[in-house]
């Protein structure tokens, strides 16, 4: 595929779009492959403008890049007009069985999303067809409100190995809450995915730390090394300054779920990572105001029309129990996991646990989640975890290459 950008006006659009492939730079040396995504969300053009500082200097830098680097626009169409998404949020329905439909229908049936989601599958399967090697994924995102960048993806081994390349606060659990992203979906094909958060939609900083991070996922992935780009080190120094104050890992705790009819308005001047106590006024809706139930930490308050999460809260996790997550996955104890009081594994699901809540009353998620489970379900007395595929403490540095997209 030519590097060269397209541009195509679709009819009856009134903006031209910018193109799917906004560059492409492959090494003649085999290698990984990184893929990074700008404006997934329509109203979040930082990351296509930091990727767009990156391209040219690092086509000066091809002859002695491994493997290859490439960058995407998610929803072109929301870009050109500015919005989070014209009929619905893009960053969702990344199911099999949805794209499966979308494949034969999609680019027809006059959704702008739908049309998106297949032409940037089909992107990305394109580009995925020509890996050399293991392929990695940074998708570039902003948020309505101020406060620093950070990471998240699901916490696999490998996974968290590419994101602490990043030095940003590492967010676990989010991934759980929201279902389809694509994240989740490439990461269930074998790709090491990690979402940088780069801070509030206009800030000019933004495209700073969106440029930041794709240097810094450049040397991750093993494109170049760290010591050829200067842009990296800089880009380095920029995030650690900003995220000095702040711990290294946290934890999803809290999301506050809002509807149409809610009326939810988030209290002015919340920041990500500003800290609440429990009882605290944050936001009002139609019942009045709404309360934080614990002492946290406020994430990604919401400052914008279009969005289904009010805020989330989070608290820190400490290191020390990253890396007794880390060797108790190298051991395999997931294998014996259902000899626990309360837990119950279908001998034809081996990945998924189903845990009986009021019987196993020691912290099962946490546990669980230290394992290296994702949370399937949890309605009632009925706690269901399934194992993340590609957890493999070998895969960690050197990971395999993805699977087929199909
Ligand atoms: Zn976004």
């Amino acid at each position: 595929m030519s590097s060269t950008p397209e541009v195509v006006d679709v009819p009856g659009e009134r903006t031209s779009l910018a193109p799917r492939i906004l560059g492409r730079v492959r090494g003649e040396r085999a290698g990984s492959t990184l893929i990074c995504i700008g404006a997934l969300h329509g109203n979040e053009p930082a990351g296509v403008e930091g990727l767009e500082r990156v391209l040219p200097k690092l086509r000066e830098r091809a002859t002695h890049l491994r493997g290859e680097f490439v960058a995407l626009i998610g929803n072109r169409t929301a870009l050109a007009q500015g919005r989070r998404f014209v009929d619905r949020d893009l960053n969702r329905a990344w199911t099999q069985e949805r794209l499966g439909r979308l494949r034969t229908e999609g680019r027809l049936n006059g959704f702008a999303e739908d049309r998106e989601q297949v032409e940037l599958l089909e992107a990305i399967e394109a580009v995925v067809a020509d890996a050399r090697g293991p392929v990695y994924v940074l998708d570039l995102h902003t948020t309505s409100g101020h406060g620093g960048p950070f990471s998240t993806f699901g916490d696999t081994l490998p996974n968290r190995d590419f994101a602490a390349h990043i030095p940003v606060p590492m967010i676990l659990g989010l991934e759980e809450l929201v279902d389809g992203t694509l994240l989740a979906f490439l990461g269930s094909h074998g790709m090491i995915a990690v979402v940088l958060e780069c801070g509030q939609h206009q800030e000019p900083r933004a495209a700073d730390r969106a440029e930041a991070g794709s240097w810094l996922a450049i040397a991750s992935a093993g494109l170049l090394p760290e010591g050829r780009l200067p842009e990296a080190a800089r880009g380095r120094k920029l995030l650690e300054r900003e995220s000095r104050r702040l711990p290294r890992v946290m934890e999803m705790r809290y999301r506050h779920d809002i509807g149409t009819l809610d009326g939810f308005r988030m209290d002015p001047g919340y920041e990500n990572f500003q800290p609440v106590v429990a009882g605290q006024a944050v936001a009002r809706d139609a019942r009045g105001p709404v309360r934080v139930g614990m002492d946290a930490r406020i994430l990604m308050p919401l400052y914008q029309a279009q969005g289904e999460d009010g805020f989330f809260l989070i608290r820190e996790f400490h290191p020390l129990w990253l890396r007794a997550s880390t060797i108790l996955r190298r051991l395999r104890v997931d294998r014996v996991a259902h000899w626990l009081p309360g837990v119950a594994r279908d001998p034809s699901l081996p990945d998924e646990m189903v845990v009986d809540k009021r019987v196993a009353r020691w912290g099962a998620l946490q546990l669980f989640h230290l394992l290296g489970f994702r949370r399937l379900e949890d309605a009632g007395t009925r706690l269901v975890m399934r194992r993340r595929p590609y957890d493999e403490f070998r895969s960690v540095g050197r990971p395999p290459p993805p699977e087929s997209l199909r």
